[in-house]
């Protein structure tokens, strides 16, 4: 592109486009250096219109999971948009690819699974889990069971259901959010949660206990589901501390309680399983998932159903008619067919099997270059899902002064350098999602640029 289409495109932008998550006069006077204009990339990197080349080490925003310019996926699009671009899959209507897609997800799928329901992005595929999660117990004769419990941190989308469940105030503020109905779990994060000397199960098991007192005091009978990402993501990439899951299972199994893993994120391979659930031993009701199941070739989410929700809802159906709920885009053809080739090449390269071992690899080499410096207070992930938060003191455990933004400092530093690393909304975190086809040499460069962003900054 030459500097005056950059010019023009980027006056366009300012003017016209209103953009998520950006502070609008800051972008709308170009006080904040933007717009930056993609324009291409292939394999683990992306290019600017200026013709900079930047490893993307979060995979856009943890989706593109088998990289960026895959022929072979835009060709399964183009192929599909050609033949049949859409037909819509009300009132029992299907294509050949829809049928294919969800008897793959439910085979690929924790636990014991039975039928699939798709929508176009997370937060809608977290707002369908909600409904169906009040239409089961309306059905089964509790309708009293609605309320929902979603965990402080946890990140769930932005429509009004998914952004309530969302526990990160930023996202609520102004917004009117979150709505009634909705409970809040203590955040499963040892480094800051965790009293001195307490272990990681002791901590878990408080977590539990304390989840526990809540439904309790609410009375079990008003509560629905608990609603959680395998790993927390957005809200700072931390990984669950040891035990978690069986112990807040147990309690949610005890009390009737349905489980939805928002596996938004570890789908697909991101943590080295197919699904996170697979990970931890988590056997969910609902499953909300979208980014890798494209890879972000195209809009697509998936919810899958268990057969103990699932039949409920097959059983009432004489009796209360069809099932009224779904999009006008509902299994679209092209998103599908991109899942297809997406996940065609996660079966055919091994990716999910890789990405357990590249992960191990990105693991250590994270913790060997960066725990223990005198501003990183914890190193910590799994799989292909990284952080490294940043503190003023680590053996106080105190954190740096939101007003310097050390996380988005580093961020720009390692950006500066080529490397793409995100500072996370909450706290002075760099997040590292790469895409699963990432090399070892790939990550110890990711490492090497981070290194001298860190140093830059301290
Ligand atoms: N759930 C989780 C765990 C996510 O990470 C996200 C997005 O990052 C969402 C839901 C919302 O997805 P979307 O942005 O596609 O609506």
């Amino acid at each position: 592109m030459t500097t005056s289409d950059i010019d023009s495109i980027a006056m366009m932008d300012r003017s016209t486009v209103m953009h998520p998550f950006t502070h609008l006069k800051n972008h709308a006077s170009g006080k904040d250096d933007g717009p930056i204009i993609i324009d291409g990339g292939r394999g683990i990197r992306i290019t600017d219109a200026a013709g900079r080349k930047y490893i993307d080490g979060f995979a856009g925003l943890y989706c593109v999971n088998i990289g960026y310019g895959r022929t072979e996926v835009a060709q399964a699009i183009a192929d599909q948009a050609r033949k049949l671009a859409y037909y819509h899959c009300y009132a029992g209507h299907t294509t050949e690819g829809l049928a294919r897609l969800s008897d793959r997800l439910v085979r690929m799928a924790p636990g014991r699974m039975s039928k699939v329901f798709y929508g176009l992005s997370g937060s809608d595929a977290n707002e369908t889990n909600i409904k169906l999660v009040w239409y089961y117990h309306n059905l089964i004769g509790k309708p009293k069971k609605k309320k929902i419990i979603a965990r402080e941190r946890g990140y769930h989308g932005c429509s009004i259901v998914s952004g309530s469940l969302t526990g990160l105030s930023f996202y609520h503020d102004y917004m009117d959010l979150p709505v009634s109905g909705i409970l809040r779990a203590g955040v499963p994060h040892h480094y800051w949660g965790g009293r001195p000397g307490e272990s990681e199960e002791a901590f878990s098991e408080r977590r539990a206990a304390e989840l526990e007192a809540m439904i309790l005091r609410e009375g079990p009978d008003t509560i629905g589901a608990f609603i959680a990402e395998p790993v927390l993501g957005t809200g700072g990439i931390t990984p669950p501390p040891s035990g978690y899951w069986d112990k807040i299972q147990a309690v949610l199994r005890k009390h009737e309680i349905l489980l939805i893993a928002d596996e938004v994120i570890t789908g697909f391979g991101r943590i080295g399983t197919p699904f996170g659930s697979h990970l931890y031993g988590m056997e969910p009701d609902l499953i909300t998932s979208a980014k890798g199941l494209t890879a972000a070739y195209a809009p697509l989410s998936a919810c899958i159903i268990s057969e103990k929700v699932y039949a409920a809802m097959e059983q009432a159906s004489d009796r209360i008619g069809a099932f009224s709920h779904g999009y006008t885009y509902s299994g679209h053809p092209l998103g599908v067919a991109a899942a297809n080739a997406v996940l065609d090449i996660v079966e055919r390269d091994g990716l999910i099997h890789y990405a357990a071992e590249t992960g191990a690899y990105l693991q250590q080499q994270m913790q060997q270059a960066f725990s223990g410096l005198p501003i990183v207070g914890e190193v910590r992930g799994v799989g292909m899902l990284a952080a490294i938060e940043f503190v003023a003191d680590p053996a106080k455990k105190l954190r740096f002064d939101a007003a310097l933004g050390v996380g988005a400092r580093i961020s720009a530093a390692v950006r500066k350098r080529g490397l793409i690393a995100r500072a996370m909304p909450h706290g002075d975190i760099l997040g590292f999602a790469p895409p699963l086809i990432a090399t070892r040499e790939d990550i110890d460069e990711i490492v090497a640029i981070t290194k001298e962003g860190i140093a830059e900054v301290m």
